[in-house]
């Protein structure tokens, strides 16, 4: 059997990447603040921790999918937490954190003799499920080809380098595109719809023209055309995924206009919407004031 792993933080992507890696033969010690995730991983034979710092007594190499990068912080350095675990020896960041908390937090863990690994993802729920995301790492190359071959299992695995943060900053740089595509492809498929075209005959003609990204492929047909909105990416993290980039660039000196203009965008988005909210209504909040509805239900 593969060795047995902890993993912390059972949502959207957590659920998905933590099945897979059990399916793949690892045992699994869970936990996650809300009971109602962990029930189905107990059903499969996973053990239950009742703390981070309990998933760290009990397994060597322990994964964390949290929302955020304080929350992050709490449970990886905070009192209860994974620091303080008598077993644990590696830590897999599966989360969007951003460059410096990791980095932080790499620096406080290697005093304790614990490798903190970068390991942001990206492909969402339906790249959890399929074992497809892309997987960016950062951490010491031999730790690196350790891990390599677990998180084969989750999809496809890339070596960002050894600096800490530098998978985070790959990470954060592509949702910006992501993040970008999205609210333009909002506006520009509302104007069409303004105009009087059919916006899935408008995403049928994108996908094989020049404007074609990840929201007239995947976004528009899955969640928004039929009016689902049930992509499974909340407001609040594309939000928190803009202005940590946007933060890192401005630390850097850089002045991103575009990014600022998707920063207020999301701003505005997580004012109306709420955090909570599929990142996909933000084709709501672009047509209402339009006057016209983007595609149907069914
Ligand atoms: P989510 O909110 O669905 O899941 C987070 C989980 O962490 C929840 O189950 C929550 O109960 C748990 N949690 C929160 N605080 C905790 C604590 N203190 N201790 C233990 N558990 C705690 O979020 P998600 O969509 O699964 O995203 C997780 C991370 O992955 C985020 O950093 C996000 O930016 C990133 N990400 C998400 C997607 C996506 O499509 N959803 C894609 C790529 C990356």
């Amino acid at each position: 059997m593969a060795e047995t792993i902890g993993f912390i933080g059972l949502g959207n992507m957590g659920t998905p990447m933590a099945t897979r890696l059990a399916e793949a033969g690892h045992g699994l010690v869970v936990h996650d603040t809300r009971d109602n995730v962990i029930g189905p991983f107990l059903e499969k034979g996973a053990a239950r921790a009742g703390s981070a710092e309990d998933v760290a007594s009990r397994a060597e190499t322990v994964l964390v999918s949290l929302p955020t990068p304080d929350i992050v912080e709490k449970v990886v350095l905070g009192e209860g937490g994974i620091s303080g675990g008598s077993m644990v020896k590696t830590v897999v960041d599966l989360s969007t954190t951003g460059p410096r908390v990791g980095a932080a937090i790499a620096a406080k863990l290697k005093e304790r003799g614990i490798t903190f690994v970068d390991c942001p993802v990206s492909g969402g729920v339906g790249g959890a499920k399929a074992g497809t995301l892309a997987v960016m790492v950062s951490c010491p190359r031999p730790t690196y080809d350790r891990l390599e071959p677990m998180l084969k299992n989750i999809g496809k695995v890339f070596f960002i380098g050894e600096a800490p943060g530098s998978a985070q900053m790959m990470k954060l740089c592509n949702n910006l595109m992501s993040a970008s595509a999205m609210a333009i492809a909002a506006e520009a498929i509302t104007a069409g719809v303004k105009a009087g075209i059919d916006p899935a005959v408008m995403v049928d003609v994108i996908n094989v023209s020049s404007g074609m990204n990840t929201a007239t492929t995947q976004k528009f047909p899955k969640s928004i055309l039929n009016r689902r909105f049930d992509y499974g990416f909340s407001t609040g993290l594309m939000f928190k995924d803009v202005r940590l980039c946007l933060e890192e660039a401005e630390g850097m000196g850089l002045d991103l206009e575009t990014a600022k203009a998707v920063r207020s965008i999301w701003q505005k988005m997580n004012d109306q919407f709420g955090p909570e909210s599929d990142f996909t209504r933000i084709v709501e909040m672009v047509e209402r004031p339009a006057g016209v509805t983007v595609g149907k239900p069914g």
